[in-house]
């Protein structure tokens, strides 16, 4: 299997393309002009010592003097440094009065809790924090803590103990198992625990020698993220459109990613390649428009059948459909085929519109039970390639199959669209005829209730043209029994279930 990472960056809105075989299998997507500071590491300066406050300003490179409160200073634990607190990575231990945790003009690591706001200097912490995919690495503790959203026992022990064996081989820091770590590999969570390893060795080495206000660690953009977590995957190629990026990118695979030796680090490195094509990258892969089909309700399937997809507050319901081979002879078989081909598109689409939360699956009825259990397989086949938590349930008595898919993104649906206008999000609009109709009634209410001499009616071109059109006749006839004259004016704004009737 062929895979390739496609890195699109403009301005505002970076997106990453992991495409299997030629077919769009995830878009993740990361938006905004400025990013903040938060989560990012520096080498500080404490400025002022604030004992009424319980709290210090620390100058950190930044525009305005950072504050740091003393129950967020960890002190140095006993028999480690000189004890009076100006270690450069302290571990926890109980507040003190600030003016015993730090003192003027003492240099410091900090991490960016809160991004500055207004006349507000950035809030900080000494506690630093640095995350991966499923852990999250506390380089002053010891502790191994499990997110409370995993809540099976025995993979909450599975977990515990596999991340404690890790830590205790690798330096004795502490952990926090993230939710998303559930049922992930006992290699897929070494391989973080050797990445955050890297990354702060990195940070400590970057501090020894680092000026006051130096930034020592940045919180990863999408396309590291995409190429930490994905280069260890049998990626081929990761393809970028913007010079910065790949070289930022180039930089980034030297210093963090796994490197046995000089040569798995060239190739590891050659697998990242600048993108200079004329055409926009996600053009010449067929991105953008899987993209768009991806928003779309229907897919169709090679058999002829097609899937709908529909998303509501409480789950997602997908709808398998036949095509039009209801006449064939062989009944049975061609209904398995096209629910084993439309298991195979579920999963690829529930991965690629980031579906979660409960699924249900109405496929097409199967009397023979061996035919359920290989649809029920190949579906849970197919899914074992998504990076979510998925469980598949058994079919139930109407032959439903629920399903459930965790994630950590909204859909692909609800980050790039809003509810729909026109219909108010019931994807679903009056008709013109209704709409017509309803204006007829409007206006006799009108003309019952208010003093008028003439009527101007203001509505959707569809509407007026078929008022003035087909219902020209009814108009005629509303206006001998009204005995007023009713003009139609259309307007193109208004959207086909809007109108307005004035009187004048
Ligand atoms: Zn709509």
């Amino acid at each position: 299997m062929s895979e390739e990472i496609l890195i699109n960056v403009t301005p505002r809105e970076t997106r990453v393309a992991v495409v299997e075989n030629g077919m769009l299998q995830e878009l993740h997507i990361e938006r905004g002009w400025r990013r903040g500071v938060v989560g990012n590491i520096y080498k500080g300066k404490v400025q002022r010592v604030m004992p009424g406050m319980q709290a210090a300003f620390v100058d950190i490179g930044l525009e305005r003097a950072a504050f740091l409160h003393a129950n967020d200073v960890v002190r140095p634990p006993a028999g480690t440094g000189n004890g009076d607190g100006d270690s450069l990575f302290p571990a926890p231990g109980p507040t003190l009065p600030v003016n015993e945790l730090l003192r003027d003009g003492q240099d410091i690591v900090v991490q960016v809790v809160k991004d500055p706001i207004g006349s507000k200097g950035a809030r900080l912490t000494t506690q630093i924090s640095i995350p991966s995919r499923y852990l999250v690495l506390l380089p002053q503790s010891r502790v191994v803590g499990v997110s409370a959203r995993i809540e099976d026992d025995v993979e909450r022990t599975r977990l515990k103990t596999l991340v404690s064996e890790l830590a205790a081989a690798t330096g004795g820091h502490g952990y926090i198992v993230r939710t998303n770590a559930e049922g992930q590999s006992a290699e897929a969570l070494a391989e973080d625990v050797a990445y955050l390893q890297r990354a702060w060795a990195l940070i400590e080495h970057t501090t020894a020698d680092a000026r006051v206000g130096a930034r020592v660690y940045e919180d990863l953009t999408l396309p590291m993220r995409a190429v930490r977590d994905l280069m260890r995957r049998d990626v081929d190629k990761v393809k970028v459109d913007s010079r910065d990026t790949y070289e930022k990118l180039c930089i980034f695979a030297a210093q963090y990613l796994p490197t046995p030796g000089p040569a798995e680090q060239a190739r590891l490195v050659d697998r990242i390649e600048c993108y200079t094509g004329n055409r926009p990258i996600f053009d010449m892969y067929g991105v953008e428009d899987e993209i768009q089909r991806a928003l779309n309700k229907d897919v169709p399937l090679k058999s002829g059948g097609y899937l709908v997809i529909d998303q509501t507050e409480a789950m997602t319901t997908v709808d398998v459909n036949t095509g039009s081979f209801l006449g064939q002879r062989n009944l049975e078989e061609t209904v398995f085929r096209t629910n084993l081909e439309a298991a195979q598109a579920v999963a690829r689409q529930l991965r690629l519109r980031n579906l979660g939360g409960i699924i249900i699956i109405d496929f097409i009825d199967m009397v023979d039970p061996e035919h359920r259990r290989q649809v029920l397989r190949t579906l849970e086949k197919s899914l074992s390639k998504d990076h979510a938590k998925t469980t598949v349930y058994d079919f139930s008595p109407l032959g439903l199959v629920e399903m459930t898919r965790k994630r950590t993104v909204e859909s692909l649906q609800r980050q790039l669209g809003e509810s729909c206008t026109a219909c108010g999000g019931r994807g679903i609009v009056k008709t013109v005829e209704t709409v017509t109709y309803e204006i007829f009634r409007e206006i006799v209410r009108a003309v019952r209730q208010f003093e008028a001499e003439r009527l101007l009616v203001i509505a959707s071109p569809r509407v007026v043209s078929m008022i003035t059109d087909e219902e020209s006749a009814a108009v005629v006839e509303l206006e001998e029994f009204l005995g007023k004259s009713i003009r139609f004016q259309s307007d193109d704004q208004y959207l086909q279930e809007q109108f307005d009737v004035v009187l004048l």
